[in-house]
């Protein structure tokens, strides 16, 4: 069985859905099919939780209306015969009724949750309506009673094994199911998610509980690429990324994937395939345990709004435990630390949570100045660069040898050379890597 995950914009419009369920048919293998929110419903449904917080009721209620309408006219262009347009009207004007409603109970995180959660409930029930009018048989399979977070926000794998199994054995002789991505239970049975973006790790989530044997999410590129092309101009899709590779490569900035998607698929060792909706037959990226080929320097992300943290005390010098302390404030406030570098009297530390750091440069002084620089940008340079192979950090660093470099981070595993810079030299920085190092070991 594989899991096939379609993004917001491969749903996006009446016309990319029929897409996609040209897709699932083409597909052999029996399936779950996992949904994002048609794109831009996420956003909306934000904007609408904003204003109540706000107290600004009739500005909710203009968007929703706004939004039903939006999506009457997405039915009446997805299904074609007048019973099947009728059912999919109800199912819409049903939860325009749920929102509509949530406005007159006073505003709180767990209303906001609900509201956030319609995108994906739309979309998998329209998409059945679909399918269902296409006489493909398909089963649609709640999200909310197989995917749970516990008190940590965590998800809990083995009730997602155990409740999917039981769901699954009750259709035995079904090749389609569809389910939402994003949306779940918490540890107070209520609704609640993965966080922006979070379909991908449904997919995963679903992907490692029934041992899946493949793993694709569907985007509107045609697979991880080997610099941003937002902003580099020649960029390619990588083909193979390893799952290390493919977990730096999300953290540190490629959009294309939830950062923590890698995990589930890896800790099961299920390959991951990018692929492109609008392109099906580019062979986008296939992430797995192999990784690839013979490449050293495989791609390179950026992730802005990074802040370095200079400690400097003499106190460092020859002692122990100073580390610890500084580290001891940092988990305090729940403030992860991306990357560190040390010298025997200053550690240097990055963070990209900034809610806690007045409170934790107050508490840092205690161990001595503190300097702070925000607006800065981690660039992740990712490949395979075993330490007996020579002369890789050299190749990077020739590549931006006059960009001003706050922070290098090498060694802390083969898959990454970590590089800290203003943010003003970014895109300067992306571009030369890619003329020098993708280019010239292209030729
Ligand atoms: N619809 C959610 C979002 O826009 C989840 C997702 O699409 O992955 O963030
Ligand atoms: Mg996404």
């Amino acid at each position: 069985m594989k899991v096939l995950k379609f993004g917001g914009t491969s749903v996006g419009s009446p016309e990319r859905m029929h897409a996609v369920a040209e897709l699932i048919i083409r597909e052999p293998e029996a399936k779950i099919v996992v949904l994002s929110a048609v794109s831009g419903t996420t956003n909306t449904l934000v904007n609408i939780s904003m204003a109540l917080a706000d107290q600004q009721k009739d500005k909710a209620l203009g968007i929703i209306e706004q939004l039903h309408q939006d999506y009457l006219h997405y039915v009446d262009h997805l299904l074609n015969n007048e019973e099947a347009k009728a059912t999919g009207k109800e199912v819409v004007d049903a939860h325009f009724a749920a929102l509509r409603s949530m406005t007159r109970e006073d505003f709180n995180a767990d209303i906001e949750k609900e509201i956030l959660a319609q995108g994906e409930l739309l979309s998998t029930k329209l998409f059945c309506a679909y399918l269902k009018e296409q006489h493909i048989q398909a089963v649609l399979l709640p999200a909310l009673d197989f995917m749970r977070i516990d008190e940590h926000n965590e998800p809990d794998l083995d009730h997602t094994e155990e409740q999917l199994k039981a769901l699954l054995t009750q259709h035995q002789e079904v090749s389609v199911f569809v389910t939402q991505g994003y949306i779940c239970l918490n540890s107070q049975n209520r609704i609640d998610n993965l966080q922006r973006g979070g379909s991908d790790y449904t997919a995963s989530l679903v992907g490692a509980a029934i041992r899946a044997s493949e793993i694709q999410i569907w985007t509107d590129i045609d697979g991880m690429h080997n610099n941003d092309p937002r902003i580099v101009k020649r960029t390619f899709p990588v083909a193979k990324l390893s799952f290390d590779e493919a977990a730096e490569l999300a953290y540190f900035g490629a959009k294309i994937l939830h950062p923590s998607s890698i995990r589930p698929a890896q800790w099961a060792n299920i390959p991951v395939r990018l692929l492109n909706t609008m392109k099906p037959e580019a062979p986008g990226t296939l992430i797995s345990s192999h990784g690839h080929d013979d490449r050293e320097i495989t791609a390179v992300a950026a992730k802005d709004g990074i802040t370095a943290i200079k400690i400097k005390s003499s106190r460092m010098l020859l002692a122990y435990g100073f580390l610890r302390k500084i580290f001891e404030i940092f988990e305090k406030y729940k403030t992860p630390i991306d990357l560190i570098t040390t010298s025997e009297v200053a550690v240097s530390l990055t963070i990209d949570n900034q809610t806690h750091l007045e409170a934790i440069k107050k508490e840092l002084e205690a161990f001595g100045d503190v300097e702070i620089n925000q607006n800065h940008t981690i660039v992740c340079v990712v490949g395979n660069m075993p330490f007996r192979k020579v002369g890789i950090l050299k190749k990077v660093i020739n590549a931006i040898d006059d960009i001003p470099i706050r922070m290098v981070s090498y060694g802390g595993s083969k898959f990454n050379i970590s590089i800290l810079i203003d943010s003003q030299y970014k895109n300067e920085t992306l571009n030369r890597l890619n003329e020098k190092i993708f280019f010239v070991e292209k030729v």
